[in-house]
């Protein structure tokens, strides 16, 4: 039988940052001492209390279908949270629970759009939006801002990439890869092109609530009833609550998405877990302080690791305000050599590194920068120094 695939598998790689860590996972386990800065989920377990709310509901026999788009608790416990971290009200039928944000992030983009559709994705990106932009039809058009402005979209670049065709803006702060938020004021002049121009804003929170340094994240919507109205706020409990496993993301927006969207989700997982949705709501209606132990431990690490990537010759990192990623730049060692073999690029860093010192970053190609690479530090402050006192030797090593 010939087996042929359709046409858009083509079009997509599987996550580079899930086969790093495969990768470095295979070395391990042939028991190698590698040192791995790929995670991209925090290393802390999840809370107790919200592991028991899920064992009382599954005690209490909460273990069938659902609503398709969440529960009513659920989606409440997630409306008190828009309105008490933001200001912002929504009604019940503006929210979709799906299994997990990047779930939340494809019913979205199989709902809005389409083939001819153009899709603005500010570069370094999260590897998953261009993939799905590509899978619903459309065209992720990468625009790549700059590190001397720490990696931020400005409302110029936007405004320059505009076409008629283009439909939405991508935006993530804080961001995965770079670790970089926006202030207030620059997503206020990124706002004032998005409804100039009538696009839709999708605005990726997940690392709203791990931040340093005072900074305070403002959530775009909340800028005014006329940018909320084109704005889809998208959040998870994955990385605030150390529960990427229980797979709970959702969706604040326009209703009519909202049911577009939900109505594509009856017709492929239906509703996300019934017991993990009674996980979450304890996640965000029950106590917060696990994650201001999980924010210091991640800010105690982040100060370590840059100050070490700064006193590297040839290396360089900004302090990024919010995530557990750091994206240091290390252009400085491309051109130079070791056993006869010149190191051009990010991929072939993360193989000298990988191969000759056992430690594990991603390319920064894999999310649209070359000149850099990440370094997650949702791992032990043991191993980030470990890892880092193997990176300085390695990169002292090349000529
Ligand atoms: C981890 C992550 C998500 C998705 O998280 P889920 O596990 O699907 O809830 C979405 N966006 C970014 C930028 C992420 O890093």
């Amino acid at each position: 039988m010939e087996k042929r695939l359709a046409e858009r598998t083509g079009r997509i790689k599987p996550s580079p940052t899930l086969s790093i860590t495969a990768a470095a996972k295979a070395m391990k386990a042939q028991g190698i001492d590698v040192v791995g800065f790929g995670a991209g989920e925090p290393d802390f377990d999840t809370p107790e209390h919200i592991k028991e709310a899920a064992i009382k509901a599954m005690r209490e026999g909460f273990t069938k279908y659902t609503p398709v788009p969440g529960t009513d608790d659920m989606k409440d416990a997630i409306l008190y949270r828009l309105e008490e971290d933001h200001g912002l009200k929504y009604e019940r039928n503006q929210v979709i629970v799906s299994c997990g944000a990047k779930h939340s992030l494809y019913n979205l983009a199989m709902a809005l759009f389409q083939e001819g559709d153009e899709v603005i994705v500010p570069a370094p990106y999260w590897v998953t939006y261009p993939a799905q932009v590509l899978l619903a039809d459309a065209e992720p058009v990468i625009v790549e801002t700059k590190e001397e402005n720490l990696f931020k979209l400005t409302p110029e670049q936007l405004e320059e990439t505009i076409t008629p065709k283009t439909r939405a803006v991508i935006l993530n702060t804080p961001s995965n890869p770079t670790g970089t938020a926006y202030e207030k004021e620059e997503l206020e002049a990124l706002a004032e092109v998005c409804l100039k121009h009538n696009l839709w804003i999708i605005s990726d929170e997940v690392y709203e609530k791990i931040v340093y340094d005072g900074y305070r994240h403002v959530s775009i919507a909340s800028l005014g009833e006329e940018v909320k109205a084109r704005t889809f706020v998208v959040n998870a409990v994955s990385k605030t609550y150390s529960m990427t496993g229980w797979r709970i993301g959702w969706i604040a927006g326009d209703a009519d998405v909202v049911a577009a969207m939900s109505k594509i989700q009856s017709q492929s997982t239906s509703n996300p877990t019934s017991i993990a949705q009674a996980a979450a709501i304890e996640a965000l209606r029950g106590p917060q302080d696990a994650v201001g132990v999980m924010v210091k431990a991640f800010k105690e690490r982040r100060d370590v690791i840059v100050s070490r990537l700064n006193s590297i010759p040839g290396v360089s990192c900004f302090t990024p305000k919010g995530a557990f990623y750091v994206f240091p730049n290390f252009s400085g060692c491309y051109g130079k050599s070791y056993n006869g073999k010149t190191i051009k690029n990010s991929l072939d860093m993360a193989d000298y590194l990988l191969n000759e010192v056992k430690v594990a970053i991603v390319p920064g190609v894999a999310f649209g920068e070359d000149s850099c690479a990440r370094l997650s530090y949702a791992t032990s402050m043991e191993a980030i120094k470990k890892g880092l006192d193997r990176i300085e030797e390695a990169v002292k090593a090349l000529s």
